[in-house]
């Protein structure tokens, strides 16, 4: 047997890279995983020969500091954690400090970087685990960081990669997860030079599954949106029309990472039960919300593997959540006052003997309340639970099921909750504690929140108004007057034209001094100092964005907010009016801040809370 020797530092790091680096596209994971743990808002990927020869990512991050860049080329350093007991509550994508020295071990590499703070930036060559160069640069914030050849030095090891264009593919199904899990993040990818796929992280979810599914999917999604015991749910699931005979379609995320869960399959699987066909698999993107202390995540560099405690209360509560999307389509939570009683023996009816479909009716709410393993629950309290019921979703469901029997039938005769051109229904009973509004609409009890349900109307008024460009100014006579800090200068400075097309007009009045002549007419009552400060603060945030769309969202979102006020009492008349306008919007559940504009009672749960009925 050959003498022990001690391996040199480059054998090791060659043999650790392995671990975390084995294909183009593992670069790229890491790659855009470092530029949004650096709070980046936009990332640009790009790549030629399926990455196997060069790969560009670039984003607006924070950068790193001169000193710091030779160091985060050497393993396990990492500015994500400082100790193993920081593990439990990383909220990082990466912290194991291993991927820019692995990287760097296998192909030649340059880094071009510059933080904020700093008045130059960097670039820094390394080859092979072999510096090359540090340099001054000019350059802006953010990082770039290049891979060119990967396992030039390693033949071995570049055998074993696929063709060009499979590695390629990896890496645009790799690109298009990430831009699923962070709808705020403008995520770009460009293959040989062309873009194949931009999104504008504007937060809409469902713009980022049109830009990566097409027409045919986008069209037949349902939103889902839910507590969990253990957070919440959000995202789209898809109707029986867009099945697939493989499980590539099911993406689900927790915490902002896309990981493999045969739990949640499973769950969705399960939901779906009667209404896909056999090894049909449905379509979902679904956020899982989860604290952190509900998860075991093994920390293995390239799988991502995840335990969940107590999965079975999570599987339960998945698979009735996603039925009651199915069954329904709305999202109005519904509500529970005071604890809930023990749910019944089976064989207990409804005291007020019923029509034969009303008891099937009933006994199905009490099944779907109440499944037999939750029999012993004590105390279950109201989870905002999705069982709402559509008569258009039922429709399909009987169009589409091949065991569409009598026991579907019924929820034909169940009707959507908010309905456009039907006000007349909806019998508005009074206000409560100059807050909420109590209105009757069939069997249901609906309670509404004014200051919600007005944000919400002037944010969509507002938002489309400046898209198309429609707005109504008002000249201010006379003009307010706002101090501006240089930061807040250059913000009114880069987005003055955009400023101007939202309906606001401002121009220099001296030294650091700004004039407001004209504000949109819907904004006119409100303090129109503090309104612009707000509106200043969020283009802030924007990181330099020039998506208008993005900007006008923004802009509307921080006017609704200080131009609507919580208890104030508003006259009926003013509330019809309101309800008309939120019955005209596509999702008028949620207010654009993410809070329930709506909420509901059913007249059986009611009657259920007065003993009326015994089930
Ligand atoms: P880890 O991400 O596990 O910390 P890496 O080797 O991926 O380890 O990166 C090492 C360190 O380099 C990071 O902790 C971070 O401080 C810094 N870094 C890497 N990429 C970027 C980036 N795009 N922007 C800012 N800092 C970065
Ligand atoms: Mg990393």
């Amino acid at each position: 047997m050959a003498n022990i020797t001690r391996l040199d530092q480059s054998t090791i790091n060659q043999i650790a890279a392995g671990e975390v680096i084995d294909r183009p596209a593992s670069v790229v994971k890491e790659l855009m995983e470092n530029a949004i743990d650096a709070g980046a808002t936009a990332v640009t990927a790009e790549i030629r020969e399926g990455g196997i020869s060069f790969i560009r990512v670039t984003d607006n991050g924070r950068g790193i500091e001169g000193e710091d860049v030779p160091l985060a080329f050497l393993r396990h350093t990492t500015s994500k954690i400082r100790s193993a007991e920081d593990l439990l509550t990383v909220k990082s994508l990466g912290f194991r400090g291993e991927a820019l020295s692995s990287i760097a071990a296998v192909a030649q590499v340059e880094l071009i970087t510059k933080t904020a703070g700093s008045l130059t930036g960097f670039r820094y060559v390394i080859e092979g685990g072999e510096e090359k160069k540090l340099e001054e640069v000019g350059t802006p914030e953010g990082t770039t960081i290049i891979v060119r050849n990967l396992f030039y030095h390693t033949p071995a090891r570049k055998k074993f990669l696929k063709s060009a264009a499979t590695e390629g593919s990896y890496i645009s199904e790799l690109v298009q997860r990430i831009a699923l899990s962070h709808p705020e993040i403008s995520v770009r990818l460009i293959v040989n030079n062309q873009t194949r796929l931009h999104t504008a992280g504007n937060h809409n979810l469902k713009d980022i599954i049109y830009a990566i599914y097409g027409k045919e999917v986008t069209r037949e999604l349902l939103p889902a949106q839910g507590g969990l015991f253990c957070g919440s749910l959000s995202g789209y699931i898809g109707k029986a029309s867009v099945s697939k005979g493989n499980r590539t379609w099911e993406n689900y995320f927790i915490n902002g990472r896309y990981i493999k869960s045969s739990l949640i399959s499973r769950a969705l699987e399960e939901a779906y039960q009667g209404i896909l066909m056999q090894h049909r698999y449905p379509f979902c993107v679904l956020h899982l919300s989860v604290d952190p202390a509900c998860i075991d995540v093994n920390v293995h560099p390239s799988k991502m593997e995840i335990r969940f405690q107590q999965g079975e209360q999570l599987y339960r509560e998945l698979v009735e959540q996603l039925k009651g999307v199915l069954r329904g389509g709305e999202m109005i939570p519904s509500f529970t006052v005071g604890p809930e009683e023990k749910p019944k023996k089976p064989e207990a009816l409804p005291a007020r003997a019923p029509e034969p479909f009303e008891r099937r009716r009933l006994e199905q709410e009490r099944q779907a309340a109440f499944p037999p393993e939750k029999k012993e629950a004590e105390g279950r309290q109201a989870q905002p639970a999705l069982i709402p019921q559509a008569a258009e979703a039922a429709a399909y469901v009987l169009d589409h099921t091949p065991v569409a029997g009598e026991v579907r039938q019924q929820e034909l005769f169940e009707e959507k909750i908010v309905q456009k051109n039907r006000l007349d229904d909806y019998q508005i009973i009074g206000q409560l504690f100059q807050t909420y509004w109590l209105i009757q609409f069939q069997d249901n009890l609906l309670i509404i929140d004014q200051h919600a349900a007005h944000e919400k109307v002037l944010y969509e008024k507002l938002a489309r108004e400046f898209r198309e460009r429609t707005v109504m100014s008002q000249q201010m006579n006379p003009p307010a007057v706002l101090t501006l800090s240089p930061g807040e200068e250059a913000l009114v400075k880069e987005y003055g034209e955009l400023l101007k097309e939202a309906g606001f007009e401002l121009e220099p009045f001296g030294g650091s001094e700004y004039a407001v002549y004209a504000m949109p007419v819907d904004l006119y009552q409100t303090d129109s100092q503090k309104l612009l400060r707000e509106i200043i603060d969020g283009l802030g945030e924007m990181k330099g964005s020039r998506e208008s769309e993005l900007i006008f969202s923004q802009i509307a979102l921080r006017s609704c907010k200080s131009a609507v006020k919580g208890n104030q009492a508003i006259s009926k008349r003013e509330m019809e009016a309101l309800l008309a306008q939120l019955l005209e919007l596509e999702n008028p559940y949620t207010c654009p801040h993410g809070r329930p504009v709506i909420i509901r009672m059913t007249r059986y749960e009611l009657e259920k809370k007065f003993k009326r009925v015994i089930s």
